[in-house]
């Protein structure tokens, strides 16, 4: 990551800021602006946080400042809800808008005199073509499109629009376009609507308005008046751009900002549009935005992923002009590389079977100190329990070994019992219908710790296990994969096709250390499992829930 701070690294958006801000560049010595607008429908997913990262983090770079804005312009589907859980999920993040919170629908007073501004300059008209007279006369490729309307007085114009305004009229009924050209080979500046009829409440507006402006007309207005130098977005407003400038253009507001487009991220067996992960969580799919599944910030955060581990992957995704589907497991990868560091190593045993060592003697017990992050000496360490009756995962033990088997079996090699003693498997005992309920070994009273006295080479695994006569038990819930199809966000595919009926799976019945029952760190490494975290809703004392945040096996290699 340091290699950012490089020159010849730095992404085509730093590039283009640098030559904007040095001298002779349109910019020259201002402070760098930029703003993070999002839509208050939905809560923010993975995707949002490489435009986080992006807006934030590249005002961050230049010692600049990024607002925040709820761009809730169109009145259709606020929520407070939302605006809430934007704001918690971008201070999680660890990025900050200081005071600088902003709401499109503050300026629609401001939209409206622009309105009237390019009215007055003869750079906008009333329009009374229908829905389908719109479209129909929309024109092709080869062909302009018509407005009849396009060379209205102006006063008849401005009384028209003030009427719009004043409610006299039905939804759809006028509208107020741009007067740019209706034979540009861009649509967007074919005349283009910039306010229309809906007589609708808004949530912050109530039933002050019922003309609302198009995105494309508001939004350069409100970057303009918070003095945005680069509004950076997605590239699907690449087109809209010349749009963009014709309106910093054409009203006399005091900024023209600079709009630069990047790719957006795509995560290969996700969907990242709001509209469907609302209806994931509307049908019952999952069990809500914070789903740990869910490719958003709260299910991500829930499911025990870090701050920093998702600024590093937005970090390394990097910034591209081209569209890129970055590989799940390299969001996993990144989260890995930071629970290595920071987690607290426990034991867990997940399908657990009772293991009982006939020569430990019944009723002693005694106590273990064992480190809680090799990597963290300052995380210190804890006291874990063993005595003659313990849990092991069910897996450790076969009673007819396979070939290159090193767990237990009868006869099989010296095990290690993860910082207790070697054992030895002698034997099994079974129900009625033959399955085994108990494994029966040995242990060497003499490798206290966990290595042979006489420095021994230790052939078998080292397994690791739970006091039986102090675990608790616990649910785990292991997650994989919501689709099954690499890529169910592609144009026309049926999403809900393709989900993966085995995303979770639910164990109940674990054992873990006893000390679990009340620590509150944020992650643990289950020795030989993976990370997990506590539940944050569903997990109490009395019954503790673990999520698996990501296994530990890596199977990804890192190209990006
Ligand atoms: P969605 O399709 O999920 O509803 P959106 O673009 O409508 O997304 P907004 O709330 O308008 O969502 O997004 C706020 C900002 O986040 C915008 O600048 C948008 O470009 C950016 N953004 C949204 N999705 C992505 C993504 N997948 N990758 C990068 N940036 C994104
Ligand atoms: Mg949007």
């Amino acid at each position: 990551m340091e290699e950012r701070n490089r020159p010849e690294s730095k992404n085509f958006i730093e590039a283009f800021i640098e030559e904007d801000i040095a001298p002779g560049g349109q910019y020259e010595g201002q402070t760098v602006h930029t703003r993070f607008p999002p839509e208050p429908n939905g809560y923010l997913h993975i995707g949002h946080c490489k435009a986080l990262c992006i807006d934030f983090g590249t005002a961050e770079k230049f010692g600049g400042m990024c607002n925040l804005r709820m761009d809730d312009t169109n009145p259709t589907k606020e929520d407070v809800e939302f605006v809430e859980a934007i704001q918690q999920d971008i201070k999680w993040l660890g990025f900050t808008w200081e005071d600088r919170f902003y709401y499109g629908s503050d300026y629609f007073e401001k939209d409206y005199e622009y309105a009237v501004e390019l009215i007055k300059k003869g750079l906008a008209y009333v329009c009374e073509l229908t829905p389908e007279e719109f479209k129909e006369f929309r024109g092709d490729v080869d062909t302009p499109a018509k407005s009849p309307w396009r060379d209205r007085p102006v006063e008849e114009s401005l009384d028209l629009f003030a009427r719009m305004r004043a409610g006299e009229f039905e939804d759809n009924q006028y509208t107020l376009r741009a007067k740019i050209d209706l034979a540009s080979g861009n649509f967007n500046m074919r005349d283009p609507v910039i306010y229309r009829i809906r007589h609708m409440h808004h949530h912050r507006q109530g039933d002050k308005w019922c003309i609302y402006p198009m995105y494309d007309f508001a939004h350069p207005i409100q970057d303009a008046l918070e003095g945005i130098t680069h509004s950076l977005c997605s590239l699907e407003f690449e087109n809209h751009r010349p749009l963009y400038n014709w309106v910093v253009e054409n009203v006399s507001v005091p900024h023209k900002p600079r709009q630069i487009e990047f790719a957006r991220l795509g995560i290969d067996h996700t969907v990242l549009s709001k509209r469907k992960l609302r209806n994931l969580v509307e049908t019952g799919v999952v069990s809500g935005w914070d789903d740990p599944r869910m490719p958003t910030l709260c299910g991500l955060r829930r499911r025990g992923y870090t701050p920093k581990s998702i600024r590093n992957f937005c970090e390394r995704v990097g910034v591209a002009k081209s569209p890129n589907t970055i590989p799940y497991a390299f969001l996993e990868f990144c989260l890995r590389e930071d629970l290595n560091e920071t987690a607290q190593r426990v034991m867990a045993v997940l399908k657990p079977i009772k293991l009982t060592i006939t020569n430990y003697p019944e009723g002693q017990s005694e106590t273990m100190v064992v480190e809680n992050n090799p990597n963290r000496p300052v995380d210190g360490s804890r006291a874990v329990t063993f005595s003659r009756n313990l849990w092991i995962e069910a897996y450790d033990f076969l009673a007819q070994p396979v070939p290159k088997y090193k767990r237990l079996y009868p006869e099989g090699p010296e095990c290690r019992l993860k910082g207790a003693y070697l054992i030895k498997c002698t034997g099994y005992v079974t129900d009625e219908e033959g399955n085994v309920t108990e494994v029966l070994a040995t242990y060497d009273p003499e490798s206290r710790g966990g290595d042979p006295a006489d420095g021994r080479k230790v052939k078998g695994a080292t397994i690791h296990w739970v006091d039986a006569a102090t675990a608790v038990d616990a649910e785990v819930r292991q997650y994989d994969n919501l689709f099954l199809d690499a890529d169910p966000d592609a144009a026309g595919k049926d999403y809900l096709a393709c989900l993966n009926p085995n995303s979770l799976e639910v164990l109940t019945g674990c054992k873990v250390e006893a000390g679990l029952k009340t620590s509150d760190v944020p992650s643990y490494q289950f020795m030989r499992l993976g990370y997990f975290c506590k539940d944050s809703k569903d997990s109490s004392e009395d019954h503790l829930v673990f999520n698996r945040s990501v296994s530990l096996k890596d199977s990804f290699k890192p190209t990006v």
